[in-house]
């Protein structure tokens, strides 16, 4: 009987210890990730999300794990960012919902909806309104995670090489505008043409496109857009924010250990509000250089074009809603947030901002 305990106390104490040395040795694994993005490397606002995110993780985990952050084109193209993550070609990926509408079409509503919601609203629908959890239910078929990276605030109407005075000017032109706002302005007469941010500038200043819209002023002069069209016009009715979305693959998250997870989870929320915040900062000192040093001409859009904007918005956005079951309950619960939000930011943001500038002026260019 002794002996035999002894053996089994034995047996336990080397299984025991098996265990520790297991859990050590997953403690001290070490991971090495491959990050897509959609941007130019190193781009300033969007393409500093990425590169933060790796900083922090590879801080936060004391080098347990390391993103090695790539720039469109350069592993793959900012296009195939979503199936490079979905494959496994890469763990994650940084970029905008909206150019996946390809695979799945309602993707779009968790990018920018035309005279939808802001930064600030959209952040408050995917963290405590249910978006995140149906944005990565539908996702969820090409084994793919998503969390929210980063925002861009209201963008600029974009750029033009003339002026346009009314809806009619705006026939015929071939303007880069992707989403649904792209969708818009090809019912308003518009040829619209999708291309990634670094083919840009070449296609704007060889004529092959007319007008385009990018990001804001930050981003907007990095890319020296005011070279190639001399008109900047706002607002942005068509991306009241984009958010930006970090992709990681499942299989590769599964592979992580609890605290590698959640490290990376916090990450990509610092970086959520980070790149918000770089652009907050940033697009005031942008415009005023692009108009005072580049004489860049800012005009508003005239109201008959934001209002058949706005009329058009609502049809393209509903038959997006009316595409599949999914689209559907994505839109139901996007649309009963807004209205609630919109309601109560009557009476806070917007009559603050009413009070603070009655007359709505900008010291920056002219109307
Ligand atoms: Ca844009």
């Amino acid at each position: 009987m002794q002996r035999s305990s002894i053996a089994k106390a034995i047996t336990l104490a080397s299984a025991t210890g098996l265990m520790l040395i297991g859990a050590q040795a997953q403690a001290q694994d070490t991971f090495e990730w491959k990050l897509v993005t959609s941007w130019p490397k190193n781009f300033p606002g969007v393409g500093q999300g990425p590169e933060r995110l790796a900083k922090l993780v590879e801080e936060m985990s004391d080098g347990r794990l390391t993103i090695e952050v790539f720039g469109a084109g350069q592993l793959v193209p900012g296009f195939e960012v979503f199936d490079a993550v979905a494959e496994g070609t890469a763990q994650m990926g940084h970029s905008a919902s909206y150019y996946w509408k390809g695979k799945a079409p309602a993707a779009q509503f968790f990018a920018a909806v035309p005279f939808g919601m802001n930064a600030q609203e959209m952040n408050a629908w995917l963290h405590y309104g249910g978006g995140l959890e149906l944005w990565n239910e539908l996702y969820d078929d090409f084994g793919v995670e998503v969390m929210a990276a980063g925002a861009s605030g209201v963008q600029m109407g974009g750029w033009y090489n003339k002026e346009i005075n009314s809806v009619a000017d705006l026939d015929g032109l071939k303007m880069r505008m992707p989403g649904l706002g792209g969708e818009v302005m090809n019912r308003m007469g518009v040829a619209i043409v999708n291309m990634p941010g670094g083919e840009i500038f070449t296609s704007l200043q060889s004529g092959a496109i007319d007008a385009t819209e990018w990001i804001g002023p930050y981003n907007d002069l990095a890319f020296g857009l005011h070279q190639a069209a001399e008109y900047y016009y706002y607002p942005g009715w068509h991306e009241p924010t984009v958010m930006f979305e970090a992709i990681i693959n499942d299989d590769a998250l599964a592979e992580l250990p609890a605290d590698l997870q959640a490290i990376l989870r916090s990450a990509v929320r610092d970086v959520n509000q980070d790149v918000l915040d770089e652009y907050t900062a940033r697009n005031n000192d942008a415009l005023a250089t692009l108009i005072n040093e580049h004489d860049v001409q800012l005009r508003k859009l005239p109201d008959d074009v934001l209002a058949q904007a706005q009329e058009i918005s609502a049809e393209v956005v509903q038959e997006l809603a009316d595409s599949s079951d999914i689209a559907g309950r994505i839109y139901e619960s996007y649309r009963e947030f807004q209205d609630k939000v919109v309601n109560y930011h009557a009476i806070s943001e917007q009559a603050y901002y009413n009070a603070r500038n009655p007359d709505g002026g900008t010291s920056l260019g002219q109307e």
